[in-house]
């Protein structure tokens, strides 16, 4: 044995670099089951603290990468392409763009994540849908994608295990807000897929993991380069995460609205990115039409149907994209409450995916199952107009017993003044492959 997880474990501790074969050594010892949970929680807490230089990061993310089947799909003559965010709250927007730019022909072979820290995971959120499954080996996904031109799956066993491992840890170990360990999650990931265009959302703002326009702008150049380096058009959106995006956070609650979405019924800011999202994966898949053909797509069913189809294809129940009512919410519900009259200039996307995860949305150990029906319906954003009583969100949960504990902080999360805020631009900046 080359190297021992303790000796990686100071090195990178007491701020020193990692050899490339040190890093593929830990990365695959920690796949096998070598190198222990806790020695991982403790590297992945070095690398929080004192980051990865560039030559450790495209060493790191190439081992992420190789530590599963790396799929082809050259066969497919049409162009592979996909989404992915850097995690936000309320953040529904791959669960009906996936479906939608599929319909209009674009290959998308989607792997997502779970919650993660204060974020909801396209995962957990599909799963909510009795009988669907994520986790597929290589030839289901293809069978999936050949069948449809779009699969929805997760890291598994053989497709990038050490993300899945390393994504589970991190998100209990408080160590998600790492601009390498983010990169390499995410890109990992995208590699594997056999793409030829990628278009990432990057977060900003209170509800991101790298809140400031700078920290954010730095991870989405890292990304796209990497993304470059490797074959893989990339283009980065930076989009604004201060507020939850739509009405809805929590697992049913944001199937339910996605289902909205796909039916052209759903809030303004969701359709706003998604059609921004899908305007640039037609472009990197060179189809015409742009922002028309994706309205005609959803005002026709055509996109909705897409969904279903994969739904079915991946064990669903698709009763429940007909019926939403049918998906499980929790037996208690609260209210929460204007103070006074005047405008909403703070909902704070921090505060509510933290609630949300607190109260069973999302894990606090990483053997922990969410609670698919606790949900938070935001009856009040930035900009709306309140009278004192009126409802700001209305709580879905499970256990009193934490709603008692986690009713103040969510309740933090509005503030009410006497004038309108001036409002935000969604889409911010955008950052292209060299
Ligand atoms: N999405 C991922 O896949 N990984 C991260 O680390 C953050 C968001």
């Amino acid at each position: 044995m080359p190297f021992t997880a303790v000796e990686l474990i100071e090195t990178k501790r007491d701020g020193g670099a990692l050899s490339r074969d040190a890093i593929e050594w830990l990365i695959r010892a920690y796949t096998d089951g070598s190198v222990a949970d806790y020695q991982m929680s403790a590297m992945a807490m070095a690398v929080y603290l004192n980051g990865l230089n560039a030559e450790e990061l495209a060493a790191w993310t190439g081992a992420m990468l190789h530590s599963g089947d790396v799929l082809d799909f050259s066969d497919i003559p049409a162009a592979k392409v996909d989404k992915h965010s850097t995690g936000g709250v309320g953040d529904k927007i791959s669960i009906p763009l996936a479906p939608l730019v599929a319909s209009v022909g674009v290959v998308v072979p989607m792997m997502s994540g779970r919650g993660l820290g204060h974020t909801g995971g396209t995962l957990d959120k599909l799963e909510t849908i009795p009988g669907f499954t994520s986790s597929l080996d290589p030839d289901r996904f293809r069978q999936v994608l050949h069948a449809h031109g779009l699969v929805l799956a997760g890291q598994s066993a053989t497709l990038v295990p050490a993300d899945r491992m390393l994504y589970a840890l991190r998100d209990a170990t408080g160590t998600v807000p790492s601009l390498p360990l983010i990169a390499s999650s995410i890109m990992s990931k995208k590699l594997a897929e056999g793409l030829d265009g990628l278009v990432l959302d990057v977060k900003t703002g209170s509800g991101a993991f790298m809140p400031t326009l700078e920290g954010s702008r730095e991870l989405a150049h890292t990304m796209v380069g990497i993304g470059a380096r490797h074959g893989v058009t990339t283009t980065a959106l930076i989009t604004w995460m201060g507020q939850p995006l739509g009405r809805e956070v929590g697992n049913t609650n944001e199937i339910r609205e996605s289902i909205d979405v796909l039916r052209g019924e759903g809030p303004e800011d969701v359709t706003e990115l998604i059609l921004a999202f899908g305007e640039v994966m037609l472009e990197l898949a060179g189809i015409d039409g742009g922002r028309a053909v994706l309205t005609e797509a959803m005002e026709s069913g055509r996109a909705l149907q897409k969904f279903v189809d994969v739904v079915v294809a991946q064990g669903g129940d698709p009763s429940v994209i007909e019926s939403p009512e049918l998906l499980p919410v929790c037996a208690h519900e609260a209210v929460i409450t204007a103070e006074r009259d005047g405008y909403v200039t703070r909902c704070d996307a921090r505060t509510i995916g933290s609630a949300a995860t607190r109260l069973g949305a999302g894990r606090d150990r990483k053997e922990d199952a969410i609670d698919p029906g606790v949900g938070i319906t935001l009856e009040a954003k930035v900009g709306d107009r309140v009278e004192v009583g009126d409802p700001l969100a209305r709580v879905r949960f499970g256990d009193p017993a934490r709603w008692q504990t986690h009713e103040k902080a969510l309740t933090s999360a509005w503030t009410i003044g006497d004038s309108a805020p001036e409002p935000q631009a969604l889409v911010i900046e955008r950052i292209d492959s060299p």
